[in-house]
């Protein structure tokens, strides 16, 4: 379902049509040209919920040569699918977001026209903009008490020379990060890394006592060790390495933000650099890192914010072309 709202159409497009013809002697063209415009705005889920990922999906009365949009603070890289018409977007919304209504501001530049006398009916090379209110639910997230923290020691306090490490691998991940890429490198739907059973959901908050919690901000799934882990999506290697909490580690670049990170590897089939396909082999999932046993647990961030995962998956997202 897209959540859907339609702005100059109908009755409020007719009004215009007709005010449009009565200033029509007293404005300058531009000005009739733009009031008649209409611009539509949709996103899915319908409800966009908080750690989730959404879809944003403009589409313009004329083509537009690029569109930017700004939402709960983040830059939104908007990509067409058809040529300068219909613009998309992934995006989410972090888990500590209050549920509400935001506004998406929204920047176009439309494509000049090519006579001089179209370029005058167009207005100021046609800028388009618009504020529109996306609104965000909140997510039910489930709270475990604790007994004890099921980690090996090395893992709870680690000596100075782990802590330097952990650090240069936390500036490593940083500067993996800034190698992404603005536009999409993903094309149609996401799929789960591998067909298995989700061991710990997204957003589970482990609660030890009043003043120690800790939020699993990925999705584990079950893997018995060598099972082949998959690409969600196609995308770029960030990161294919060794980290200390992480184990062997793959971090995909999908573009506009969003990158998904796989952990506990066995075995890594891929380099850093490389571009891989949708559902192309990754390598082989493991029990490296910080882990109490063999599994695959796989994080989804936009813009450094954490998502779910399986929130992605859902979405049916258009192909590029
Ligand atoms: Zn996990």
């Amino acid at each position: 379902m897209l959540g859907k709202s339609i702005f100059g159409v109908g009755a409020r497009a007719r009004l215009s049509i007709v005010l449009g013809l009565l200033m029509v002697a007293i404005l300058p063209p531009a000005a009739v040209a733009k009031s008649a415009r209409a611009i539509k705005v949709e996103w899915q889920p319908a409800k966009p919920l908080t750690g989730a990922a959404c879809l944003l999906k403009v589409t313009a009365p004329a083509r537009l040569e690029e569109l930017h949009g700004k939402w709960l603070d983040h830059e939104i890289q908007f990509d067409s699918i058809d040529g300068g018409r219909t613009w998309v977007a992934l995006a989410g919304v972090s888990l500590a977001t209050k549920p509400g209504k935001y506004p998406l501001d929204l920047d176009g530049k439309e494509v000049p026209a090519p006579s001089q006398k179209a370029r005058q009916r167009q207005g100021t090379q046609g800028d388009l903009t618009l504020s529109k209110k996306v609104p965000v639910f909140a997510l039910k997230r489930k709270v475990i008490q604790e007994k004890q923290l099921e980690v090996e020691k090395k893992y709870v306090a680690p000596d100075p020379e782990t802590l330097k490490r952990v650090a240069q691998e936390k500036e490593m991940k940083t500067e993996a990060y800034s190698k992404s890429s603005p536009r999409a490198l993903w094309s149609g739907a996401f799929a789960r890394p591998l067909d298995s059973v989700v061991t710990e959901a997204f957003g589970v908050r482990r609660v030890f006592n009043a003043d120690l919690h800790r939020d699993h901000l990925g999705v584990d799934f079950r893997a018995t060790p060598g099972t082949p882990v998959l690409a969600a999506n196609s995308g770029t290697v960030l990161l294919a390495r060794e980290l200390f909490y992480e184990g062997n580690c793959v971090i995909l670049d999908h573009g506009q933000g969003l990158v998904t990170i796989y952990m506990h590897f066995s075995k890594l089939a891929v380099k850093e650099g490389d571009h891989v396909e949708h559902l192309q082999k990754l390598g082989e999932s493991g029990a490296t890192g910080r882990v109490t046993g063999p599994h695959l647990h796989v994080s989804l961030q936009w813009k450094g914010v954490p998502l779910d995962l399986l929130s992605l998956t859902v979405l049916k997202l258009p192909e590029f072309q």
